[in-house]
């Protein structure tokens, strides 16, 4: 199973989430929010073939945070992962928007010039904003649109711009989620959790817990589990080699 975006470093006993991820045959990508934040959340996974560490510098913290700029592009030469980046319109946030959009090309541009990498971009009520930036830097890698919330019309675009979906468990359960997963070509869907901010009665989900996305998703292929479950692994792969 696949977790393309999860907040590892963000659990209250990482260590203990990334044995299970280990024994449970776990592809874990861990997003991080913060430049400064890498270092210490790679440790968790660097013994691990499986878990990769991206470089992330989250919209809603840009604002505070544009300072690790410096630290992203270093970090950035000799790590093919690049996430929490992205957009973040929601109205508490609109004072932060043009230190957002500062950030989030710096960050393209960063990816473009060193060849492109693979990236999990957040674009909540920012679509079109996070789309218009992406037709400006064609080179800076492979985006994948994590927890999309956007219009559907919108997916068509963001596909024909090159994105990939990571859907999670929370998208199943309301209408537009839904909506918006029949609408994504499944060549273009991986698994996700955004973990541990999402979660059910109370408990975050687990990184495993992607499991409870295949098996929603083989209902709307109209596959078995198991054959969803390699068609990810399948889409995974392709999205990989293009880096
Ligand atoms: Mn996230």
């Amino acid at each position: 199973m696949i977790d393309f975006h999860c907040h590892l470093d963000l659990f209250p006993n990482p260590s203990d989430i990334v044995k299970t991820c280990l024994d449970k045959g776990l592809y874990v990508l861990a997003v991080t929010t913060t430049p400064s934040a890498w270092t210490k959340s790679n440790e968790l996974g660097m013994s691990a073939e499986r878990i990769k560490t991206a470089i992330g510098l989250h919209p809603q913290l840009a604002f505070e945070r544009e300072n690790e700029l410096p630290l992203f592009d270093s970090l950035l030469k000799n790590n093919k992962y690049v996430g929490e980046i992205g957009l973040d319109g929601s109205p508490e946030l609109k004072q932060t928007w043009v230190s957002q959009l500062r950030v989030f090309h710096h960050i393209l541009n960063s990816c473009q010039k060193e060849g492109g990498r693979i990236m999990s971009i957040h674009s909540r009520r920012a679509v079109s904003s996070v789309l218009d930036c992406l037709e400006k830097y064609p080179e800076a890698g492979v985006p994948i649109l994590h927890w999309y919330s956007g219009s559907i019309k919108e997916i068509k675009r963001a596909e024909d711009l090159g994105c990939w979906f990571s859907v999670n468990p929370a998208m199943f359960k309301s209408k537009n989620g839904l909506n918006v997963i029949h609408n994504i070509s499944p060549s273009r869907i991986i698994t996700e959790t955004d973990s541990p901010f999402t979660g059910e009665n109370g408990n975050p989900y687990m990184p495993w817990d992607v499991k409870i996305a295949i098996s929603h998703l083989s209902e709307i292929w109209k596959v078995s589990d198991s054959e969803a479950e390699r068609l990810i692994w399948n889409n995974c792969n392709i999205l990989l080699r293009k880096i």
